[in-house]
């Protein structure tokens, strides 16, 4: 098998399953009991806050444990809007995440006004149109920092600069972006930022919210006072302490490991390239994710090519995993003017540092037999 659907899911690393195999043994303490197992249990969550933290530039008391990036972002945005009465507008993006897309739908159901920003053929937001979007009674700025089918890049410094220039709370989807581009909030004013543990080698089922210190910010989830009482339920104790060693092993392997990466991609599109003149790359080239490619191979549909790949053992993607299955065009790249028929041709790889040239190698390989049985010529 070879695994190049990074953006739906990664493998976990084995040094985060060996941390987090003690917490699902012989350390089941409960955080919020004062007893021995309890304040161990209490410690493996203190630390991994600090671990998380530490991959974002923030302070661990900013770090609040979540279920992953979906609750992370309803956190944030029913959040704003439940501490601002008054403030019923919602500035976001026509590129983002369902997780963002169907709340703020239902937002504007609920009676919210959005502002959905639009965005070019690159999959770049025109920041003219967004500072004139920002309003006195705007509660909430929401966008994705890299986007989950392209892997393109909001410019989300001088995003967040015009929103707090405002006072306007700024949140990002950087679910694709952490752990794989540098992230430093001690210098970027956003004020929430919602992150997933199982895109960085982590497990599933554990995300957080970055709550920028001496912001108020209602918890979704009412009960117990756990995450001093920002977020109640039991904490999900290994997949936190997972989240915390899959953050530190990423915030160590930025260094080395994102040129690495951006190298496998970058030679399997010239691979793709070279082997099929039609191909259509999506996304700003130069303003992505190191580890995305997206495209298009005209003339076929990504469904057959999908399972005709998966029978030969790679995994990619359709759009993104969420919608994959469903006849729909990826909004997506309809956003960036990609027409209906292209869209449905269009392909995601996306790396991980656990792949190989080797496996490079073969991904086009296989993409060769592929596209030729189904009676694509290069
Ligand atoms: N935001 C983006 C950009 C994503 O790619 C995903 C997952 O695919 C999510 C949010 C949702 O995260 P989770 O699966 O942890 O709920």
């Amino acid at each position: 098998m070879i695994y190049l659907d990074n953006n739906a899911t990664t493998p976990i690393d084995p040094l985060v399953r060996e941390a987090m195999l003690p917490f699902l043994g012989e350390n089941f303490g409960n955080p919020s009991s004062p007893h021995a197992p309890g304040r161990a249990a209490r410690e493996a969550v203190d630390k991994a806050r600090g671990q998380v933290a530490a991959l974002l530039g923030a302070r661990a008391d900013e770090i609040v444990f979540t279920s992953g990036g979906t609750e992370s972002i309803n956190t944030a945005i029913r959040g704003a809007l439940a501490a601002q009465h008054g403030k019923r507008h919602i500035v976001t993006s026509s590129i983002e995440h369902s997780a963002t897309k169907n709340l703020c739908e239902q937002l504007e159901r609920e009676g919210c006004e959005v502002t959905w920003l639009r965005v070019d053929t690159c999959g770049n937001p025109d920041l003219e149109e967004y500072r004139s979007a920002l309003r006195d009674d705007t509660a909430i700025v929401s966008v994705v920092w890299a986007n989950n089918e392209t892997g393109v890049l909001f410019p989300i410094e001088e995003m967040a600069r015009l929103a707090d220039g405002r006072r306007i709370v700024f949140h990002s989807d950087a679910v694709q972006a952490a752990g794989k581009i540098p992230i430093d909030l001690s210098r970027v004013p956003v004020h929430l930022l919602s992150l997933s543990a199982h895109k960085m080698h982590g497990p599933k089922g554990v995300g957080a919210l970055f709550v920028r210190s001496g912001l108020g910010l209602p918890p979704l989830l009412r009960g117990g006072n756990q995450e001093n009482g920002r977020r109640a339920g039991t904490e999900n104790v290994s997949g936190i302490v997972g989240f915390g060693a899959a953050a530190e092993l990423a915030k160590s392997a930025l260094v080395g490991e994102t040129s690495r990466i951006a190298k496998l991609r970058d030679d399997f599109e010239n691979g793709v390239r070279r082997r099929f003149s039609q191909a259509r790359f999506h996304g700003s080239p130069d303003r992505r994710l190191p580890n995305s490619s997206n495209f298009a191979l005209p003339g076929l549909a990504a469904t057959d090519l999908l399972a005709a790949l998966d029978r030969l053992g790679i995994c990619c993607s359709v759009g993104s995993a969420c919608v994959s299955g469903s006849p729909h065009a990826s909004h997506v790249l309809r956003a960036m003017g990609v027409g209906d028929d292209e869209a449905k041709s269009s392909l995601r790889f996306s790396f991980s540092r656990m792949n190989t040239p080797d496996e490079v190698k073969g991904a086009l390989a296989a993409l060769d037999e592929s596209a030729r049985r189904l009676g694509l010529g290069g």
